[in-house]
C-alpha cells in the first residue's frame, strides 16, 4: 500500500463555531468549508494546512459515532487520516492480510473523497481512516 501523506486530523468536539474560535482566532487558520455528512451524522469543519487538514467534527444526532466518542472521551482527537493513491486496492491488500476493517467497502466521506476506517484494535488504539481524493 501506498500512503502518500496525512490527509488530516479528526477532532471531536461539542460545537465547530465554538472550538473553531481557537484555530482561527490563536493560531490563524481558516475554516475553509463545513459539510454535513447525513450517513455518519456529522458535521465537519476543515482547516488547511499545507498538504494536511484539520477537521472539526461535530455530531448531528445525539446516536452518532461522534456523539458516543464524546459522551464516553470528552473532546479530542478521533482518527488519523492516511491519503492513499488508490483505497479499493488499499482494502483489498488489508484483507488479504487479515487486517481487521471497520468498513469492508469505500463509503463517501466529505469533499467527495472515498474513506474506510480499519479497526483501532489493529492500529494500537487509533482509529485510522483511508481516503482517496
Ligand atoms: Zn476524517
Amino acid at each position: 500500500m501506498k500512503v502518500k501523506h496525512i490527509d488530516h486530523i479528526g477532532i471531536a468536539v461539542r460545537s465547530i463555531e465554538e472550538a473553531g474560535k481557537f484555530y482561527t482566532d490563536v493560531l490563524g487558520l481558516k475554516l475553509q468549508k463545513v459539510e454535513t455528512v447525513a450517513e455518519q451524522k456529522v458535521k465537519t469543519g476543515f482547516f488547511p494546512i499545507t498538504d494536511s487538514e484539520l477537521e472539526l467534527l461535530e455530531s448531528t444526532a445525539p446516536d452518532g459515532p461522534v456523539a458516543k466518542f464524546v459522551e464516553a472521551r470528552g473532546e479530542g482527537v478521533q482518527h488519523i487520516a492516511f491519503r492513499v493513491e488508490n483505497i479499493d486496492d488499499a482494502l483489498r491488500e488489508l484483507k488479504q492480510r487479515g487486517v481487521r476493517l471497520i468498513d469492508q467497502e469505500p463509503r463517501k466521506g466529505a469533499g467527495g473523497s472515498r474513506i474506510a476506517f480499519i479497526h483501532p484494535k489493529e492500529t494500537h488504539g487509533v482509529l485510522v481512516e483511508l481516503c482517496e481524493k
